[in-house]
This record gives structure tokens, C-alpha cells and sequence, in this order.
């Protein structure tokens, strides 16, 4: 099967092209048009920008995507399309341009999740077996999930509030790091002293897999403001805090997956897997911790490369991929979908998919 990819759920317009079957698949081609730059002067994403942006760069990265992979629309047996959950303005974009697609090549359609593209990558990647679990943590989305099968998904737990890359950028800000902070945080906590200062492990001291992460900001701020004498932040009082920020959040990642893994080794899985997606999974620490774990609990650990982590082209198209071979398909009707819970027992309250 060879399936064309469109993501425009954020900031990034992805078009990839995948071929072959559902745990054997290879990346043909896969083009990120990103959009920092149209959105650097606001300090964060303004969704009309980008959903203009999205519509302006879809066909030209779409034609890009079959290009790089040599193929023709004509070859392609399936359109896949982010269909939620994300900005609805983007989201739209992307909709619209694969049912233009799909209509002008008589091709069928295939709505995805987006959450479901990202935790279906390690198929892609490596073709890990179900169930696996999954940890997602991105600049908007922090869960665990038991991956069962291509649209079975049991949430174990994830933040109550913000987002691991959220509060890194946060964090980067409070500090006058520039953006995207993950990168620069993790970059200037490499000279820093962890122990200097003490930031809370939110949510350690209760049961279960559910974390936070907006209280260490607060705390952050605190900690800058006590130090901050003639407006200026000295380099080792930065990198401290950066390394201590940064701590906080791998100890917290660390025990809520030894936790997570419990429970998912209950169900004794034939081959226990951790995999990791989404931008954060580029941090080395939060890495480092992870295989740690894993190796002592005798488990696989598997990161997707980092342009795969990220939003992509790729991960949509695979996951049409295991629709589509799984029979099903979407028609006309499809419509974009600002939420859109991966797991459908979980409370409506989760339903902003953090
Ligand atoms: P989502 O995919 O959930 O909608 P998003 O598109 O913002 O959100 P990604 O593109 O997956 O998320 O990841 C971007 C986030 O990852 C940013 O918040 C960024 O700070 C963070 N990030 C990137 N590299 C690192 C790093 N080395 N350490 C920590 N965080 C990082
Ligand atoms: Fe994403």
C-alpha cells in the first residue's frame, strides 16, 4: 500500500509518502514546512496565521512530498489527513486540500487522529509489536498510553495541567532563554548545578500516572525572583535553575513511567516495550532516565527519530496506513475536529487531549 500524508494540525504543514503494510512500512518521502519564523514576533502560535499559512503551503508541499518520493498521485491508494484534534483553522486546511485530492483522483480518504499518528509511529519506525506503551510528550500533550491496536487506546494517566514542552518554554521565557526553550533549556542546564535549588516533584506523593507540571514554573518564577539583584541574572544562576527545572521534570517523567509500566506488564505482554514520541523525547536527560529504566526492568525502549517525533507527514500517512488496511475509510463527510480523545472511555474532562 502507498499512502499520502497531510498534517496541518499546529504550526508545521507535513506531507509524506509511506509504503508497504500495517508494522512494515518505510518512509518514502516526508516535507515540513515549519512556520516559527511568521509566528516569532508573537511568542507563540496565532492560530489565523498559521491556518492562512497552512492553506497557502499545502498543494507545494503536497507536491514536494510525491516529488522527493517519485511517485504520482495516480499510484497513490489512499489519502490520509489529520482530522483533529489541533487548531481548527489548520486542521480545516489540511481537510479541505485531501478531499480536493481525493475528489480530482477518485483516491479514498482517510481521516486520522493526530495523537494516533504520533503513537502509532514506533510501528512505523520499528515495527514494534502491540501492545506497547506509549509516552507522549510534546509541547501540547503529556500521556501514557497501552496501544492495543490501531485505534485501541487505553489512557493510563497524563497531566493535569500543562505540557512537559509547554513549561519548558515557559520555563526558557522566565529565564530569557530563546524559544523553542526545550533545546535552550536542556543546552544551558549542561553547565548547571541540579541541587542548588530545590523545585517540587508535583503529584509524586499520589497514586496513579497523572502529573503536572505548571506548579515547577511557579516555582521557577520564585526562585529567579529571590535571586534577582540589579534586574540582571548572573550565567551560573541560569544554568542552575535551568538544571534544576530540568531535574524535576526527568524525576517526575521517571516514576509516573514506573508506574504506567506496571500496569501495562500486568497485561504480560510478549515483547515489553516503552516508546516515546512527540518534540519533548528529544531531551538527552529525559532520555537517558528512560533507558535507564528500561534496562533495569528488562524492557525495549524505542525513541523515532526526532523529525519523526515531531509533527509529520509521515506519521498521518502511516496511520492511514493501518486504517485503510484495516478496511476503513472516510468519505465527504469528514469533518475537522478540535478534540478528539484518543481514548474513548476517558473522562470528557481529558478531552483537550492533555
Ligand atoms: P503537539 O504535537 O502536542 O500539538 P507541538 O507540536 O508543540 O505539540 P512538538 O513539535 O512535538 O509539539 O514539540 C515541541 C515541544 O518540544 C516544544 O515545547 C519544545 O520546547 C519541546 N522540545 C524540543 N526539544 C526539546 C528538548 N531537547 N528538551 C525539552 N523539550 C524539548
Ligand atoms: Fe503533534
Amino acid at each position: 500500500l502507498t499512502l499520502l500524508g497531510i498534517e496541518s494540525s499546529c504550526d508545521d504543514t507535513g506531507a509524506a509518502v509511506v509504503r508497504g503494510t500495517p508494522g512494515a512500512a518505510q518512509v518514502l518521502s516526508s516535507e515540513v514546512q515549519g512556520q516559527a519564523d511568521l509566528h516569532a514576533a508573537f511568542g507563540g502560535v496565532v492560530p489565523e496565521i498559521a491556518a492562512r499559512a497552512h492553506a497557502e503551503q499545502l498543494d507545494q508541499v503536497v507536491a514536494r512530498a510525491l516529488d522527493s518520493a517519485g511517485v504520482t498521485l495516480q499510484e497513490i491508494d489512499a489519502i490520509a489527513v489529520t482530522a483533529g484534534p489541533g487548531l481548527i483553522g489548520g486542521v480545516l486546511s489540511g481537510v479541505m486540500c485531501a478531499k480536493g485530492l481525493s475528489v480530482a483522483t477518485g483516491k479514498p480518504l482517510v481521516g486520522v487522529n493526530h495523537l494516533a499518528g504520533h503513537a502509532l509511529t514506533p510501528r512505523l519506525t520499528d515495527g514494534t509489536a502491540f501492545p506497547y506503551l506509549m509516552l507522549l510528550v510534546s509541547g501540547g500533550h503529556c500521556q501514557f498510553l497501552l496501544v492495543h491496536g490501531p485505534e485501541q487506546f487505553t489512557r493510563l494517566g497524563g497531566t493535569i495541567d500543562d505540557a512537559p514542552g509547554e513549561a519548558f518554554d515557559k520555563a526558557a521565557r522566565l529565564l530569557a532563554l530563546p524559544q523553542p526553550g526545550g533545546p535552550a533549556v536542556e543546552a544551558c542546564a549542561r553547565d548547571g548545578d541540579a541541587k542548588r535549588f530545590r523545585l517540587p516533584r508535583p503529584l509524586l506523593d499520589r497514586p496513579g500516572c497523572d502529573m503536572s507540571f505548571s506548579g515547577l514554573k511557579t516555582a521557577l518564577l520564585r526562585e529567579r525572583d529571590g535571586l534577582l539583584q540589579d534586574n540582571a541574572l548572573r550565567a551560573t544562576e541560569r544554568a542552575d535553575l535551568c538544571a534544576a527545572f530540568q531535574q524535576a521534570v526527568v524525576d517526575v517523567l521517571r516514576e509516573k513511567t514506573a508506574r504506567a509500566l506496571d500496569l501495562y506488564l500486568a497485561e504480560a505482554p510478549a515483547t515489553p516495550t516503552i516508546a516515546v514520541a512527540g518534540g519533548v523525547a528529544a531531551n538527552t536527560p529525559i532520555r537517558n532516565a528512560l533507558t535507564a529504566l528500561c534496562a533495569e526492568r528488562g524492557v525495549q525502549f524505542t525513541a523515532p527519530p526526532l523529525a519523526l517525533c515531531t509533527d509529520n507527514g509521515a506519521m498521518i500517512a502511516y496511520a492511514g496506513l493501518e486504517r485503510f488496511a484495516a478496511g476503513q475509510r472516510d468519505d465527504m463527510t469528514l469533518s475537522a475536529r478540535p478534540r478528539w480523545p484518543l481514548d474513548k472511555t476517558a473522562p470528557a474532562l481529558l478531552g483537550s487531549g492533555k
